[in-house]
C-alpha cells in the first residue's frame, strides 16, 4: 500500500528533544521555540512569530486579537477546514462564505466585494495547497473598506505570491495577521504545532498576552511590571519545548524536504497530462501570480461519479488518494444558516477533488504507474 501520508524524519528530533530535556525546560517559550521563531522571522521578512500548540490555536488567537464579537461579518471561502471558520464562530461571528475561484479552490477575489457589509471586520483568505490568492486584490479590497485580513496559511510554509513586478513575497508576510500548522500532514511538522504571524505591530501588545493565557507574564519577566496579573482574554496557546525541539530538526531540511517534494510534484505533473487530457481531467492549476510549495498534488475529475470511481480503482492498486473538503456552507453544522448565492465552485471541488500522495520518502513512478491503468 502507498499510504497518502508519511512524515519527514531526519533523525535529529529525538537528540534535540532529549537536549530540551536536559536543559530541564520542556515548558514553553524557551531556546527552541525561540530559535524557530527567529528563523521564520528573518527567513520570511515576517513580523513577529508566535509558534502555537496548532495552527486552530493560532486561528482563535487571531479571533480574539481582531476583536470579532457577536454580529461581526467574517468573509471566508467555504471550500476549506474547519477551523478556518471555528474561530470566528467560536467568538460570535457570522461567516459569510465565498466561492473558489474555477482554476483553483483558493477564494475568487472577484466574488468578495459583493459580499462585503458595514459589519463586515475580517476577510480570511486560505492559500489552498500552498498556492496563493490574490493578495494585491484582496488587500486592496481591505484598505478600501477597512477590514482586517488573516492568512490561514496552513498549507503554505515556503510559498510565494508574484506580485505585479513579479517580486516574490511570502506567503504569511501580506496579511495583518497569519497561521501555520505543523500538523503531521504538512511539509513540516512536530505532531501537533502552529504559529501566529503578527505583521501589523497594532496587534503585538496583546498578542503576547492573549498567547499567554491573557496575563502580562512576559512584561513581568521583562521587569516592566511587578506582579503578573490577568490583563485581558486569552487561553493557553504557547507550543511546548518538546515540540519545538522536534520543529527546529524540521526547520533545518526545509530546503532539502522542499526540494525533494517539489521534485515529486512537477513527476507528477508531467506523467499524467495527457492521460488527464484523455479522461476529462483537469490537474492542479497554479495561477499566473502564485508560486507553490508542493504541498498537495490534486486534480478535479469531470462528476462525483467519475471521482467515486477513480478512488476505487486507485485504492484496487495499493495507492491511498483521497479527497479533500466538504464546503463548510452545506455541511451538517451550518446547514439551514445558510441563504447566500450558490457556490457552485466550491461544490465542484467538495465533489470532483482528488490527492495524491506526496511525501519526502515516495517513489512517486510507482504511483504513476497505477494511475495510467485507471479510466476516469
Ligand atoms: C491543517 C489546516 C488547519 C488546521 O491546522 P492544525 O494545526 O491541525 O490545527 C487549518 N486550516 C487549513 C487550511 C489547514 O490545512
Amino acid at each position: 500500500m502507498i499510504t497518502f501520508n508519511k512524515p519527514y524524519y531526519s533523525g535529529k528530533e529525538v537528540d534535540y528533544i532529549q537536549s530540551a530535556v536536559r536543559q530541564g525546560s520542556i515548558s514553553g517559550n524557551g531556546d527552541f521555540g525561540r530559535k524557530c521563531q527567529q528563523y521564520l522571522e528573518q527567513r520570511y521578512g515576517f513580523g513577529k512569530c508566535f509558534l502555537t500548540t496548532s495552527c486552530t490555536q493560532a486561528l482563535e488567537m487571531a479571533a480574539l486579537l481582531c476583536d470579532v464579537k457577536q454580529g461581526d461579518e467574517v468573509i471566508m471561502p467555504s471550500y476549506t477546514f474547519v477551523s478556518t471558520a471555528n474561530a470566528f464562530a467560536l467568538r460570535g461571528a457570522q461567516i459569510v462564505f465565498a466561492d473558489s475561484r474555477p482554476d483553483h479552490p483558493g477564494v475568487d477575489e472577484k466574488r468578495i466585494e459583493s459580499l462585503i457589509t458595514e459589519r463586515t471586520k475580517v476577510i480570511v483568505v486560505v492559500h489552498y495547497a500552498g498556492v496563493a490568492c490574490d493578495m494585491d486584490k484582496i488587500m486592496l479590497l481591505a484598505h478600501k473598506y477597512n477590514i482586517l485580513v488573516v492568512e490561514d496559511a496552513a498549507q503554505a510554509i515556503d510559498s510565494y505570491y508574484l506580485d505585479q513586478m513579479k517580486r516574490r513575497i511570502p506567503l504569511g508576510a501580506i496579511g495583518h495577521l497569519s497561521t501555520f500548522s505543523f500538523h503531521e500532514t504538512k511539509n513540516i511538522t512536530c505532531g501537533e504545532g502552529g504559529m501566529l504571524v503578527v505583521n501589523d505591530s497594532r496587534f503585538l501588545q496583546r498578542a503576547e498576552i492573549v498567547w499567554e493565557k491573557g496575563t502580562n507574564r512576559a512584561g513581568f519577566f521583562r521587569g516592566e511590571v511587578a506582579k503578573y496579573s490577568w490583563v485581558d482574554l486569552g487561553s493557553s496557546f504557547v507550543l511546548s519545548e518538546i515540540n519545538a525541539a522536534f520543529l527546529w530538526a524540521q526547520l533545518e531540511n526545509l530546503d532539502k524536504i522542499q526540494e525533494r517534494r517539489m521534485a515529486h510534484w512537477m513527476a507528477y505533473r508531467h506523467a499524467l497530462q495527457s492521460w488527464a487530457t484523455e479522461m476529462g481531467i483537469v490537474l492542479a492549476g497554479i495561477p499566473e501570480y502564485a508560486c507553490h510549495n508542493a504541498h498537495i498534488f490534486y486534480f478535479v475529475c469531470p462528476g462525483l461519479e467519475s471521482r467515486e470511481n477513480v478512488l476505487k480503482q486507485l485504492k484496487e492498486r495499493g495507492v491511498q488518494a483521497v479527497f479533500h473538503y466538504q464546503s463548510l456552507h452545506s455541511s451538517p453544522y451550518f446547514q439551514g444558516g445558510y441563504d447566500g448565492p450558490i457556490l457552485s465552485e466550491a461544490d465542484k471541488y467538495s465533489d470532483c477533488l482528488i490527492r495524491l500522495p506526496l511525501f519526502f520518502e515516495l517513489e512517486p513512478a510507482q504511483v504513476i504507474e497505477k494511475i495510467l491503468e485507471v479510466v476516469a
